[in-house]
């Protein structure tokens, strides 16, 4: 740990580049500094990735205003948005294959969307005039630059691939414009929505780890989405191609809460993107939007030979 300090004397009598560590911290800014060049932008680093979707939210609408958001996204941010409808925010849900609804003031878009891993059709989102946002937590910087391709933020809780290991709770959004990321520091500061320095620590020693796991993680999931796709209990197998994450459905949820309950090897544990593989049912928390037979499978970095015996060997007592 470079600074554990939260404050910085004054420099001849006057605040320097950091005085205060809601404001602005060192080790915060170098995380931010690598995550921007990841995704080409001016990255804001935030203590979730559900604190950094809060900070858009109050940042850049108003009451009354709309979010055209993507169906099938991640749960937990359409019921953010919920949340915040005594603020008099908005949300209406579409298809992210296809044209974005007309009157809204913001496209929230995931790719791929978790948990069930549809693809956003990005040119049919930027022809609307509506600014443009991509959680791109599951293809992570190494597999898509939405801003690269013209959206105009890019969105990640940090606490999956970027972080890595399940011992960091971090989120980010990567602005295409330094007055947007600086609208959200503005927001970071006033609220106190300021992550701590460890994380940020702990961020950057998993940054240069990145490529080496994503890429085996995303090399596992292709043979394991395989070899679930030819297996007589798979009903259904979504896989987009890329990256890591995957789900599938078995017969019912009965059987996907046996088959979650039986693997060894893999956790059985929420969230995503860790060095150890992860699987759980979905329907759990998202209910009916979700299959009861859902599960959804993170893969890590054990043997993809050991991964699939454990999942045929659970798929087993189905
Ligand atoms: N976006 C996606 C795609 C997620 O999967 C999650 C969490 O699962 C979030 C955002 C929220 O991130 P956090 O848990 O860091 O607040």
């Amino acid at each position: 740990m470079d600074d554990r300090s939260i404050l910085w004397p004054y420099e001849r009598g006057e605040p320097g580049d950091f005085y205060y560590a809601r404001y602005a911290h060192p080790t915060v800014a170098e995380a931010e500094a690598r995550l921007g060049a990841l995704d080409g932008g001016d990255a804001v680093l935030f203590p979730s990735g559900t604190g950094a979707a809060t900070a858009v939210v109050l940042t850049f609408l108003k009451p009354g205003d709309t979010i055209g958001l993507a169906e099938g996204t991640y749960f937990g941010t359409g019921k953010l948005f919920e949340a915040l409808a005594p603020w008099g925010l908005r949300f209406v849900e579409f298809d992210q294959t296809g044209p974005p609804p007309a009157d809204v003031q913001l496209l929230w878009l995931e790719a791929p969307s978790n948990p069930f891993l549809t693809m956003p059709d990005l040119d049919a989102a930027l022809a609307h005039q509506a600014p443009v946002l991509v959680d791109s937590t599951v293809a992570t910087p190494l597999e898509l630059r939405p801003l690269e391709l013209g959206a105009d933020y890019a969105l990640h809780s940090a606490t999956k691939y970027l972080g890595g290991h399940h011992d960091v709770l971090l989120g980010a959004v990567v602005c295409r414009d330094s007055a947007a990321a600086a609208a959200l520091r503005r927001t970071r500061t006033l609220t106190g929505i300021s992550p701590a320095a460890e994380p940020a620590w702990l961020l950057l020693r998993s940054l240069r780890t990145l490529e080496v796991r994503v890429h085996r993680q995303a090399a596992s999931a292709a043979i394991v989405a395989e070899r679930l796709r030819a297996h007589p209990k798979v009903a259904v197998v979504r896989y987009p191609g890329f990256g890591g994450l995957l789900s599938f459905d078995v017969a019912d949820g009965e059987a996907a809460r046996r088959v979650e309950g039986a693997t060894r090897v893999v956790l059985n544990a929420t969230s995503l993107g860790g060095i150890e593989s992860s699987i759980e049912s979905r329907h759990r928390w998202e209910g009916a939007r979700c299959p009861e037979g859902l599960l959804r499978l993170s893969i890590g970095l054990e043997d993809p030979d050991e991964i699939w015996a454990d999942l045929a060997q659970a798929l087993d007592k189905t």
